[in-house]
């Protein structure tokens, strides 16, 4: 029988010694959230305020609305950095096509970056030096540390390559001493890798994408996937018939996106540290 890699089992180990960090510091940690007001930013806000109000941090939630300019957000993320009971900046992504999303994440102050969007916490990682690690890549990381799964001279498949969460993900993996290979839409002969990975992180955001047929009894799924069924009920990229097969496996829900708030926390914890 498959190991189930469970999210809210791992998380709640962590959020008891976050929630007393927390409850230690001198003010209450702030968290800006700056988001479009979409379905998927309202429900990922959701979970954010409710880990909030469990860990004693503050949200400021902050829409744009929709004929917002470019200018215009760019002017409140300076006024944020500048905001000292504002620790952390996040925003959510992808940003609507009419922004140049890398261009206005560069303007977050690299020490309230605690998503891991800007350019130096990006070539920090590449180099292996400290960073505020992108969360959910990072959730993905802690998953498997939390469940004793050492990456270290692993074959491991990426299936991804976003600048969001596989690219960022493949470097931690590398920097964990993983033989990372990373496959994307135009990658050949992705079944096979399936079949021989020790490890397969998807970030593909494809339901069903990765088969029973692609998988063996040895293989392990780290799903990173988030997308809504025909009924509309939240799934991973992998099908569930692969967690009748595989050793071990994340599901959706109740994976890596529960793991994913939680490092976000972490981050605001490193970042109010560092702007003190
Ligand atoms: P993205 O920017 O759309 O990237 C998707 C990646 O999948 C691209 O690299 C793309 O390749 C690749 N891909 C698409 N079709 C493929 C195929 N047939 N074969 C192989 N590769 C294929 O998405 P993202 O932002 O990285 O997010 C990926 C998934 O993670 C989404 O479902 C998203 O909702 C989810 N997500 C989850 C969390 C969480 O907290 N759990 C957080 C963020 C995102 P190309 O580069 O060649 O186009």
């Amino acid at each position: 029988m498959a190991i189930r890699l469970d999210g809210k089992v791992a998380s709640l180990n962590i959020k008891e010694q976050l929630k007393k960090e927390f409850l230690s510091l001198d003010r209450k940690a702030c968290l800006a959230i700056i988001h479009f007001n979409d379905l998927a930013s309202a429900s990922y806000l959701k979970g954010r305020i409710k880990l909030a109000e469990e860990l004693n941090v503050e949200i400021k939630e902050i829409a744009i609305k929709e004929d917002s300019r470019q200018e215009e957000i760019i002017s409140l993320i300076k006024s944020l950095n500048d905001d000292k009971s504002v620790d952390g900046i996040m925003i959510d992504r992808p940003l609507p096509k009419k922004y140049d999303e890398n261009y206005v994440l560069s303007f977050i102050n690299e020490k309230k970056d605690v998503d891991g969007y800007t350019y130096n916490n990006l070539g920090r990682l590449l180099t292996n030096s400290a960073c505020y690690p992108s969360a959910t890549p990072k959730a993905a990381i802690r998953l498997l540390e939390y469940y004793n799964i050492d990456v270290s001279s692993k074959d491991v498949l990426v299936i991804g390559r976003s600048v969001n969460v596989g690219k960022p993900l493949a470097l931690m993996l590398l920097n964990k001493n993983a033989t990372v290979t990373i496959a994307h839409s135009k990658t050949k002969n992705i079944k096979e890798k399936c079949q021989k990975a020790d490890i397969i992180f998807l970030a593909v955001g494809k339901a069903n994408f990765l088969k029973s047929e692609d998988v063996n009894e040895n293989s392990i799924i780290i799903d990173i996937g988030i997308n809504y069924d025909e009924n509309n009920k939240l799934v991973g990229d992998a099908s569930k018939l692969c967690y009748e097969i595989v050793k071990m496996y994340s599901p959706v829900p109740g994976g890596v996106g529960v793991m994913t708030n939680i490092v976000l926390m972490e981050n605001l914890l490193m970042a109010y540290k560092n702007n003190e």
